[in-house]
């Protein structure tokens, strides 16, 4: 079976698909496996490191398409290059399909059997191929270190000749696997964290990362079956940025992460309450781009709002992207491995199988996502 793994073409993307230790992991399960030329040198692997460990390098992109039973991709494919891939092709990589339709509907009449990998349910079992898991946790990293380098204080309280320096204060609000991963790393650079979520089920996991859980009551508003939030009432969410806005104005670093599963991210922050913060302060937006948490923030743009910077840079996992690229390649070779027929040496598209349910979104010339179908109403 033949995989095609191809180079990267979004504008400043910096993390590579498939980095050579799984390269060798997906030749020895028996797979042709051709790599477009280039594809790791975002991140330093020459071609010669695929080619060491048994991987050919493709002819020509056109070519490659062409002929591969398997696509292997980081972002969304170009739209123009559906057609060159023949029916019954499997192409995996993230799809972002809610905003995709065109390209969805592209891909169904091709006759492309389409994984999202944004869709893979937040199983056990998938844990070791969720790609939003692996690249939030690094994207709320990365957004503390902005942070901190944004600021023009220090994070950790400090006792010297010259004085006390009191701990910079960060406030988290939404905490998911981002959400985590930015008290954790805020915690261990010193500086006083509080946090806030609409799933009340995250305070325990806030505390035991040695962070206060502000506590504002919204009345009932509870998860979904697979642990996402559920949207507020707008009645809800100005009682949110009532709560909010007093632990915004005591933060040095305000970092939001919220998201709705398949809709625009929640707008909390407004621009009172950003008037409301020290100047000087700054907000991380990490919703960005998937419509942004606070009011005035732009993509891939620090702007100054009320005088608190508000940083609205997108693709964070990229700003650490060897070890993103790493993540991300380990989580694509454990998905084809997985489904592995080591045998057959073929990939087994089972779609009785839960992972594949959830993450298949168009296959044999139709959507097939009930959760697609049902969510954009097809
Ligand atoms: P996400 O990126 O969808 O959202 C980030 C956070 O924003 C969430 O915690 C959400 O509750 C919160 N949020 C939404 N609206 C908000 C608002 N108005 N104010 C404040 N916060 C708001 O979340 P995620 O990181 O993808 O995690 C989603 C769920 O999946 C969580 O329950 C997580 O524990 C679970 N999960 C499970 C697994 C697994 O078991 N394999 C792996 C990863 C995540």
């Amino acid at each position: 079976m033949k995989i095609a793994v191809m180079k990267e073409t979004h504008e400043g993307e910096t993390r590579v698909p498939l980095i050579p230790p799984t390269a060798e992991k997906l030749v020895k399960l028996g797979a042709e496996l051709e790599i477009e030329s280039g594809l790791g040198l975002a991140c330093r692997y020459q071609d010669s490191a695929y080619t060491e460990v048994g991987a050919k390098i493709g002819t020509s992109r056109e070519e490659m398409l062409k002929t591969a039973d398997i696509v292997l991709r980081l972002r969304k494919p170009p739209i123009e290059e559906i057609e060159l891939m023949r029916r019954g092709c499997i192409h995996v990589s993230y799809l972002d399909p809610f905003n995709e339709v065109e390209l969805v509907d592209k891909m169904t009449e091709s006759g492309i059997s389409t994984i999202s990998l944004e869709m893979i349910p937040r199983t056990t079992v998938a844990q070791k191929m969720d790609v939003l898991s692996s690249q939030a946790n690094l994207g709320g990293y990365a957004s503390v270190i902005i942070g901190a380098d944004q600021l023009d204080k220090v994070l950790p309280m400090m006792t010297t000749p010259a004085g006390t320096i009191k701990p910079s204060r960060v406030f988290i609000i939404g905490v998911g696997v981002a959400g985590l991963q930015a008290i954790a790393t805020a915690r261990r650079l010193g500086a006083r964290v509080e946090a806030f979520d609409t799933r009340p089920v995250v305070e325990e996991q806030v505390k035991s990362l040695g962070a206060k859980f502000v506590k504002v009551d919204l009345g009932e508003t509870g998860q979904t079956k697979d642990g996402y939030a559920k949207a507020l009432t707008p009645e809800q969410m100005q009682m949110q940025k009532e709560g909010m806005a007093r632990a915004c104005a005591q933060s040095d670093i305000v970092i939001t992460t919220a998201q709705l599963f398949g809709r625009p991210a929640p707008r909390i922050i407004d621009r009172p309450m950003i008037a409301g913060m020290a100047p000087g302060s700054v907000i991380i937006d990490m919703a960005v781009e998937s419509g942004g948490n606070v009011e005035g923030s732009e993509l891939d743009k620090i702007v100054e709002i009320e005088g608190v910077k508000v940083v609205g840079l997108g693709n964070l996992p990229g700003r650490v992207a060897i070890t993103a690229s790493q993540m991300y390649s380990s989580n694509l070779g454990n998905f084809i491995d997985h489904f592995w027929n080591k045998e057959a040496k073929k990939f087994n598209l089972d779609l009785e199988d839960e992972i594949i349910q959830g993450a298949l979104i168009t296959h044999n010339g139709a959507l097939f996502s009930e959760m697609y179908k049902s969510i954009m109403k097809k």
